[in-house]
């Protein structure tokens, strides 16, 4: 393929994408909507995160918020609940205000235009576009990174860069200016993630194998250019299982100003140093009074597990602690609260409270959310 793209080689590709969509896309539970506000939440959902992983969450959402109104209605405690364990939280936040606004603004429908939707909190280019031709079948281009990865093997380019990406953007346009915009669209990223693949490309079941020019040259996975990554921070973290009342253990709420706002954790400290000292165990007690208010006495550790969050990859210990009596106590620095796993419905906790309290023996039932399925 050559870049810029001609119409005529456009319209081959796209009859060749269109009839491979048609013959082998996967049954996705979104797939089969033609409802705007099903289509923007599986797209939020869908940045930056598998659909394996996307999969039992969404239907999981949409059973809990049905429609726009509902999810624009429910409180963000409430939305954080159903989307915990899925990440990125900025985004659960962003669509629930997005919903709010449609509301107000548009009586409740999803304006049907990428100028209106990029107007949207969390809205940026790829969701406005693939919402745009998904849901109203406009001629709008989306560039993921699967479509970045098919387009620049078929042009054998490097993609990187913003003249390459220029010359991406107007294929993409180019495409899909036919018909059946959306589907051209979902045909392309399915292709990407299911033959293009960024290693072992399936070369020889691909419908546009014929206009491939990475194909041609023999090296596909040369294109497109690699991204230099930095290989990930070591770090021990220490979390405490603080027991009280039977049952009960004691959760605080992350800071408006950290990573994950609003969500709930075990106390302890995270984050340090590979083999600092500040993971001994006196200031982990120091850490954990600050958070809790209370003075805790460490007890034995239950077992440990391995988190990564962004660019860090943390190896966790999991400790057993109870409020030490008579002990010190001051204003807590976080807001706590105590629950039982066992039988309460859960706040939304983050990723690695729910392994560490799976360590601690509490079993994954726990983690039905009120209302909720998971
Ligand atoms: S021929 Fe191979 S490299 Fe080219 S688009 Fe198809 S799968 Fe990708």
């Amino acid at each position: 393929m050559l870049l810029p793209l001609r119409r005529r080689q456009a319209d081959v590709i796209r009859r060749r994408l269109l009839a491979f969509y048609d013959r082998h896309r996967r049954d996705l539970p979104w797939r089969g909507s033609r409802d705007p506000y099903a289509i923007l939440v599986s797209e939020v959902m869908l940045q930056q995160t598998t659909v394996a992983a996307v999969v039992p969450y969404y239907e999981r959402f949409l059973a809990r918020f049905p429609d726009l109104r509902s999810l624009a209605r429910a409180s963000e405690e409430e939305v954080l609940t159903v989307w915990a364990g899925l990440g990125y939280y900025r985004r659960a936040r962003s669509l629930r205000e997005a919903c709010r606004q449609i509301v107000h603004r548009y009586g409740g429908h999803l304006p049907g235009t990428v100028a209106a939707l990029r107007e949207l909190p969390g809205i940026g280019p790829y969701t406005a576009g693939a919402v745009a031709s998904i849901a109203f079948n406009l001629p709008e281009p989306v560039l993921d990174g699967n479509v970045v990865r098919v387009l620049a093997r078929l042009a054998a380019r490097s993609g990187r860069g913003s003249g390459e990406r220029r010359l991406l953007e107007q294929a993409a346009r180019t495409l899909v200016e036919g018909r059946r915009p959306g589907d051209l669209n979902q045909a392309v990223m399915e292709l990407g993630a299911t033959i293009c693949t960024p290693t072992k490309p399936a070369c020889g079941a691909c419908p546009v194998a014929r206009s491939c020019s990475a194909r041609r040259e023999g090296l596909p996975e040369k294109y497109p250019e690699a991204l230099r990554r930095q290989s990930p921070q070591q770090r021990r973290g220490v979390v405490l299982v603080v027991r009280h009342d039977g049952g009960r253990v004691y959760l605080v709420q992350r800071r408006a100003e950290s990573l994950m706002p609003g969500l709930w954790e075990l106390p302890g400290l995270s984050g340090q140093e590979k083999d600092c000292v500040a993971l001994e165990p006196r200031s982990v007690a120091r850490a954990a009074r600050r958070q809790l208010g209370q003075s805790v006495v460490l007890g034995k550790r239950l077992g440990s597990f391995q988190h990564t969050v962004v660019n860090r990859r943390v190896k966790v210990e999991v400790r057993i602690a109870r409020l030490r009596p008579h002990g010190r106590s001051g204003v807590a620095r976080a807001a706590v609260r105590s629950v039982d796993p066992g039988c309460d419905p859960m706040p939304p906790v983050t990723a690695a409270t729910r392994k560490a309290l799976e360590v601690a023996g509490f079993s994954p039932r726990a983690w039905i959310p009120a209302g909720g399925g998971q």
